[in-house]
Formats: structure tokens, C-alpha cells, sequence
């Protein structure tokens, strides 16, 4: 897929988030509802956990708005970081629910379950397995459209809420059952603890390396060295660094070129160089061009530097 239209990024993701936070707000009420009519105080504490879903909702739609705004004069890399944070943030947030997850997971394994659920009460735990899963799929493919950190760790936060709810439907489920087999909600929850605290970190991660700086990943710098190697003019290519600015790359490349011609087909040769990189590489949002003469003796002293 090429450079997907910028103007057709928000509005999707945004779409997609709305529909996450409707949906949350629609489980959060029947959670609630289902947990006092079935006295499971399970579905109750799942509903309480909702509250963080929505936080993360909210976080991703401010990022998201702040991000789309175009380049200014005092960002000249645009605003894309802001939706880098807010994964940053809302990789935090899942962490934390991790982590009250196995709390609460060990507390009942220690005290005892002593809630008699009812129908109702699974009902409501098997339908935010499914509907979670299906958001997770939903957002996580808007994410790849988009190359949009924050919503792909949003989408991470529905599949952990789906996770955590299969814990509770088989407490609930297995305690309609065999009232012994309540004891498969805190075991199953402890599994899905590690899993989310899992997740939280490597969302947080992925946002830290990025916040720093880190270049993009070897096949697309591969992609990039391939492209401008196949561009008319363009001898050698050194000093290539990339950087992700929320869901775009911004590059820096220094090419070498025959030292007899004159500035305006250097010029023109390195503006060929970014347009085609911009046309073979996803989600480039601009590639800043250095010109030198081949065989240059300071050019190639330190690729890096
Ligand atoms: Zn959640
Ligand atoms: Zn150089």
C-alpha cells in the first residue's frame, strides 16, 4: 500500500476510537446492571476497571486531534509526538490495570470467593469477550492503516479487556456449575495479569524508544537505501537517518554525485531522490536531502556522524 491520503487518517481514527468509547460506555452500564441483578461482585470490579478504558478512549481522541494539526512555524515536524505520548500513557494505564488485576486476583485467592452468580452475570462476561475482540480487530487494523501508535495501543487495551473477561466468564460460568470451580476466576486472572502487564510494556516501550528518537526498523531503512539507489544520478548514499514522529518518518540522507555538474542538476537530482522515496516508502513525511561531490575525503570519514 502507498502513502495512504493524510486527510482520510483522522477522521478514520477518529471514528474508530468514538465507536471503542460508545461501546465502552454501553458494557460499563450493563456490567453494572448485570452485576447487581446477578450478585456477581466480579462483573461489578470489571465495570469499576471500565473506568480506565474510558480514560484511554479520551486520551487517544485529545492525541489524535492534536496530532492531525498541520506543520506550523513553531513545529516544523509537525505534532505527530503528541500521539506518541498519549501510547506512552495509555501503555501506563494498562499496566496499572495489570497489576489491579492480580491484586484483586490473589486477594480473592486469600479471602475466599464468596459471590453466587447468576446467568446474567456470565451473559454480560461473554459478551465483552466478543464485542472487546472484535474492537481489538476493528482498531488494530485502523492502526496499521494509519501507522497511528495510539491507536494501536488502545487496541492492545480491548484484546486485555477481552482477556480479563474470559477470566471472569469462567468464574462465573464454572461456579454455575460446581461452586468449587469459582476458583478458576483468580487463577485464570492471575494468567491474564502477567499477560496485560506483558502488553503494557511492550506499548510503553515501543513509545519510550520512539520518544528518544530511535531510527525506524532495518527493512524500512533497507527500502529507503534501495529506492534512492535506483534514482538516476545519485552515485553514493551515506549518513541516512530516520526518525518516527507519531505515524510518520521523517529522513535525513546525504547523497553523492558527480562533481562536474553544475548546482541545478544536483538539485534536481536530489528532489527526484525525495520524491521517489516518498512514493516507494509507507508513511515518509518528508526526506531532507545533503548533496556532496563523489570521493569527497570528509564525507565518508563516519557514517553516522
Ligand atoms: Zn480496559
Ligand atoms: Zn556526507
Amino acid at each position: 500500500m502507498l502513502n495512504s491520503d493524510k486527510s482520510q487518517k483522522y477522521p478514520k481514527a477518529r471514528r474508530v476510537t468514538w465507536i471503542g468509547l460508545i461501546i465502552n460506555v454501553g458494557l460499563i452500564s450493563f456490567k453494572v446492571l448485570a452485576g447487581i441483578l446477578g450478585h456477581s461482585a466480579a462483573l461489578i470490579a470489571d465495570a469499576v476497571h471500565s473506568v480506565s478504558d474510558l480514560i484511554s478512549d479520551a486520551l487517544v481522541l485529545v492525541g489524535l486531534k492534536i496530532s492531525a494539526r498541520p506543520i506550523d512555524e513553531t513545529h516544523p515536524y509537525g505534532h505527530g509526538r503528541v500521539e506518541t505520548i498519549v501510547a506512552f500513557l495509555v501503555g501506563l494505564i494498562l499496566g496499572l490495570v495489570g497489576i489491579g488485576i492480580g491484586f484483586k486476583a490473589i486477594n480473592i485467592m486469600i479471602q475466599g470467593v464468596s459471590y453466587t452468580p447468576r446467568l446474567i452475570a456470565l451473559l454480560a462476561a461473554l459478551t465483552s469477550i466478543v464485542v472487546k475482540e472484535w474492537l481489538y480487530h476493528y482498531t488494530i487494523r485502523v492502526s496499521r492503516w494509519t501507522n497511528s501508535p495510539s491507536l494501536r495501543a488502545n487496541a492492545w487495551h480491548h484484546r486485555s479487556d477481552a482477556f480479563s473477561s474470559i477470566a471472569t466468564a469462567l468464574g462465573v460460568g464454572g461456579a454455575m456449575l460446581n461452586p468449587q470451580w469459582v476458583i478458576l476466576d483468580p487463577l485464570v486472572a492471575c494468567l491474564v495479569a502477567v499477560f496485560v502487564v506483558e502488553t503494557s510494556g511492550k506499548i510503553t516501550w515501543r513509545a519510550f524508544l520512539e520518544l528518544v528518537d530511535t531510527s525506524v526498523n532495518q527493512e524500512t531503512r533497507d527500502q529507503i537505501e534501495q529506492a534512492a539507489k535506483t534514482v538516476p544520478g545519485v552515485i553514493g548514499l551515506h549518513k541516512l537517518k530516520t526518525r518516527h514522529v507519531g505515524s510518520e518518518i521523517f529522513v535525513d540522507v546525504h547523497i553523492e554525485v558527480d562533481p562536474q555538474i553544475t548546482v541545478t542538476e544536483g538539485h534536481n537530482i536530489a528532489t527526484r531522490l525525495k520524491n521517489f522515496i516518498l512514493q516507494q516508502v509507507n508513511n515518509i513525511a518528508e526526506v531532507t536531502v545533503h548533496v556532496e561531490p563523489e570521493g569527497d575525503s570528509l564525507s565518508q570519514v563516519k557514517q553516522y556522524l
